[in-house]
């Protein structure tokens, strides 16, 4: 069977150096908030070009602290309102609800998935504080045109990198974009934990402080507490297992560009719709590779059939939710047909070549 994500195969490429690692953090007695977490936020900091990295548990938490400080700092309050696509995963829009703030939805681009930058505008008001973009399937999504936007209203950008990180802009990285970004490191994304893990990248100094306060209960000093925190640390293990994987990721996202090419290239059913390879190859990680079916059912079953295991990213929107019933009566027809349309494919760093090669003939057989 060829499996949608094979992590072992994807985590055994670095059995020694992870499990040496491992076993010298166990033996150390240090697992929390030690130099492996230091080692790892100076590296991220330093692959993604900002001035801040901050290790924090998870994807959805760092995007709940990056809104939470701007409460704090002044910057946004509750009832505030924060563009976001209405084609995204659900955490995006719960970091925004959780902090009762008011999500915005707006449609996608069909041709990208991503947010349809030319409808932003439309959607601000003068509780408009901030625009949480998010880089959907490993695509970037930034242009002036929504940088200028941010300035001429005041709004931050905030950047959902959950499945971007690696991917590049006009020469600055996805999570150097805007002005702050989160990241996850579950295990299934491009760099992936051995359980959960994330990170918040920021340029601003009092950003950086207010988040690692939040993180750890509101305290900056030992029993003292400024700010009603939480608790959202990124263990020793899981930052020395993200610090290794970190140095092999240019070379496993190429890995995905050179797979998603020769799909792109060589699968030519008239049945399915496939993604645009972008102008600039560096603005895609291929996080997933998403193909379009009227027939999606029936393309679904048809690859299991033949030992071709795929995934639907996602099958609800998030306005269709039980969580968002104050939504379910509210229309967003493209990022509807997105979810009624998609399946992805199996793309990963090892993959073998008969895999590919059986799944671009399958497809093409399929009627
Ligand atoms: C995975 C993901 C998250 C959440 O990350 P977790 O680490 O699972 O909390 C947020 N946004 C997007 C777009 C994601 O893909």
């Amino acid at each position: 069977m060829i499996k949608f994500l094979d992590l072992q195969k994807i985590n055994l490429q670095y059995q020694e150096e992870i499990e040496t690692k491992i076993l010298e953090v166990f033996r150390s007695g240090w697992y929390l908030m030690g130099t492996e977490l230091s080692s790892f936020e100076k590296n991220l900091s330093n692959y993604i070009g900002s001035k801040h990295a901050i290790g924090v548990a998870n994807g959805l938490d760092a995007l709940r602290l990056i809104l939470r400080a701007y409460i704090e700092l002044g910057f946004m309050s509750p009832g505030d309102e924060i563009i976001v696509p209405s084609n995204t995963y659900i955490a995006s829009i719960l970091a925004i609800s959780d902090n009762k703030l008011i999500p915005v939805l707006v449609e996608p681009d069909i041709n990208t998935y991503n947010i349809d930058i030319s409808k932003i505008e439309e959607k601000i008001t003068p509780k408009t504080k901030g625009i949480l973009i998010v880089h959907l399937q490993g695509r970037v999504v930034f242009s002036e045109e929504l940088k200028k936007t941010a300035e001429r209203h005041n709004l931050k950008i905030i950047e959902d990198n959950a499945q971007a990180i690696g991917a590049e802009w006009q020469g600055l990285k996805s999570g150097n974009l805007g002005d702050s970004a989160g990241f996850s490191f579950y295990p299934g994304k491009n760099l992936g934990a051995l359980g959960d893990a994330g990170a918040i990248t920021t340029n601003n100094d009092d950003l950086a402080k207010a988040i690692r306060t939040l993180a750890n209960y509101g305290s900056n000093q030992k029993y003292v507490n400024i700010y009603k925190g939480l608790n959202s640390r990124l263990d020793e293990i899981q930052a020395a297992v993200l610090d290794i994987k970190l140095k092999y990721i240019d070379t496993e996202n190429k890995i995905r560009r050179t797979i998603a090419k020769h799909f792109i290239n060589s699968i030519t059913n008239p049945e399915i719709i496939l993604p645009e390879y972008p102008e600039n190859e560096k603005e895609h990680v291929w996080h997933v590779f998403v193909i379009r079916s009227k027939k999606r059912q029936a393309l679904q079953d048809y690859l299991s059939n033949k030992g071709i295991q795929t995934i639907i990213h996602y099958p609800i929107p998030p306005h269709q939710q039980e969580a968002y019933k104050e939504w379910n009566h509210l229309s967003f027809p493209i990022s509807e047909k997105i979810h009624e349309e998609v399946l992805s494919l199996p793309i990963s760093p090892v993959m073998t070549n008969e895999d590919i090669e059986k799944i671009i003939s399958e497809l093409n057989d399929f009627k």
